[in-house]
């Protein structure tokens, strides 16, 4: 309902339509007198959950249940398929919206700053979830499996996700919605061995406890570790919460086997710590992969001049990700994301989620920025003269930019015709079968049974 004294409702866009998005949405709504109009660049909505999230973790894909329930709120209008920068810019939408809230994310990979890092078999980790996932932007990437050995960059729970996916079988993953032909591919492939390089120690790796057990019970592929790298207690003055991960983690990592040892298994996974990449090498695509020995001196890494070649056939970098530049819009370029403060970009400007803080944290942890948005957008808008105004085209003004345009979108209902055909397709045991380009989705719609798009 529309708040007292106010012809319309707060007119908010927000560009994004994954978890960030419809926390800052869900957040947005709980105090009502607002229309929200969701724009995403893919017809396909959630994003990270979607696009991101392992596809053998389908739990956490869960939370879409509340997504989608927020989607169908009569506040709520989705236009998927509609690209800032490309349909729209930053500043017609400001001038549609009492409110923008941008929640764009991260997806570009960190770059590694090394040699030979654009080689062919270089594939970081938001390219290679991505294509796993089924997200259109990596349908086509087909990355290099033909080796015996990758190696994966960094000690973060995505690269847990990226070796776990290369080592499960094809019976462990009949029950994931992972894209059909990166699972054929993986399943395939000649690999035997997936090392996970880390520049620091166990006790500073980023694995979550939950992730790194779950590597100790695969079916088809062993773990192993060098068990001189696993120090015999965690330092006491290590703070008490920091401290209880470590040891947690440490009990899981001291359980798995020393290198050297076989089981018999297909493939497994080797935890290489202490041990910061060099350089790829390879004459017209990855051979190797040199590193350096390091050792933790005061807390600071040091090389130690020891260094060593791994050959591998692929590489793919888990060492974090970076926003994207939006034109108009200020870009922090230390960090990789938006210039923001506290989630205030300029006046009726907003971020949330990645682009306002870095990749980190787990999916909930989105929720607070929304909520902070929502509240700061309330009192700008409460407070700001031109605001109270009420002036904004806000949906309407969308409509007919984009009319105008011939940008056809893709709305909630056709989104639901799209999720409807995935299910439909799904293997025995797996909950969908993704379409993986964004050309099926929309030649779904166009059928006549398809459903319908705006
Ligand atoms: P992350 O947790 O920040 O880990 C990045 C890793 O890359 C760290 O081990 C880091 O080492 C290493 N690294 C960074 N730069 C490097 C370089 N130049 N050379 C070698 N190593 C380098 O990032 P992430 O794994 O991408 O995960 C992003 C966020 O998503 C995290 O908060 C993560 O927990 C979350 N996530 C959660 C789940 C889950 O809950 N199941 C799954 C996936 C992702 P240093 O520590 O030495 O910098």
């Amino acid at each position: 309902m529309a708040r007292s004294g106010r012809p319309k409702p707060l007119s908010v866009a927000i560009v994004g339509s994954g978890p960030s998005g419809f926390y800052a949405a869900e957040a947005l709504l709980r105090d009502g007198g607002v229309a929200i109009d969701l724009i995403e660049r893919l017809p396909s909505p959630f994003g990270l959950v979607r696009g991101g999230v392992a596809p053998d973790h389908q739990s956490t894909k869960q939370v879409v249940r509340a997504f989608e329930r927020t989607a169908e709120h009569r506040a709520v209008a989705y236009f998927g398929h509609v690209e800032l920068g490309r349909d729209l810019t930053i500043d017609e939408l400001r001038g549609l919206y009492d409110a923008v809230v941008l929640a764009v994310g991260a997806p570009a990979d960190r770059p590694l700053g090394i040699d030979g890092e654009a080689l062919p078999g270089v594939v970081g980790s938001a390219a290679f979830v991505g294509w796993y996932n089924g997200h259109p932007d990596f349908a086509a990437l087909s990355p290099p499996l033909d080796g015996r050995r990758a190696v994966v960059i960094g000690n973060g729970n995505v690269a847990l996700d990226v070796a776990r996916v290369l080592v499960k079988s094809p019976a462990e993953m009949a029950v994931s919605d992972i894209a059909e032909d990166a699972s054929a591919a993986i399943a395939a492939s000649p690999l035997e061995e997936v090392v996970l390089l880390g520049r620091r120690g166990p006790l500073e790796a980023r694995f979550s406890q939950k992730e790194l057990r779950e590597m100790g019970g695969l079916e088809a592929a062993e773990v192993a570790l060098d068990p001189g790298q696993l120090p015999a207690a965690v330092p006491e003055e290590l703070p008490e919460r920091a401290r209880r991960l470590a040891e947690r983690n440490l009990a899981v990592l001291r359980g798995f086997r020393a290198v050297g040892g076989g089981t018999g298994k297909r493939r497994r996974v080797r935890f290489e710590f202490f041990a910061r990449p060099l350089a790829v090498l390879g004459r017209t695509r990855v051979e190797a992969l040199r590193w350096e020995r390091t050792a933790l001196v005061d807390g600071r890494l040091r090389g130690t001049g020891e260094t060593g070649e791994l050959s591998c056939g692929l590489v793919v970098p888990a060492i974090g990700y970076r926003s994207r530049r939006i034109p108009g819009v200020p870009f922090d370029a230390a960090h990789g994301r938006l210039r923001n403060r506290e989630g205030r970009i300029g006046p009726g400007l907003y971020c949330v989620g990645w682009c306002r803080r870095g990749p980190s944290g787990v999916i909930g942890s989105s929720k607070q920025d929304g909520d902070q948005a929502a509240a700061a957008i309330r009192r700008e808008c409460e407070a700001g003269p031109e605001a109270s105004q009420n002036g904004k085209a806000g949906r309407r003004g969308l409509r007919r930019l984009l009319a105008r345009r011939a940008v056809t979108w893709v709305d909630y209902p056709a989104w639901q015709a799209i999720d409807a055909a995935e299910r439909a397709a799904a293997p025995a045991g797996a909950p969908r079968r993704k379409f993986v380009t964004v050309e099926d989705m929309l030649a779904l719609l166009e059928r006549p049974s398809g459903g319908g798009g705006a």
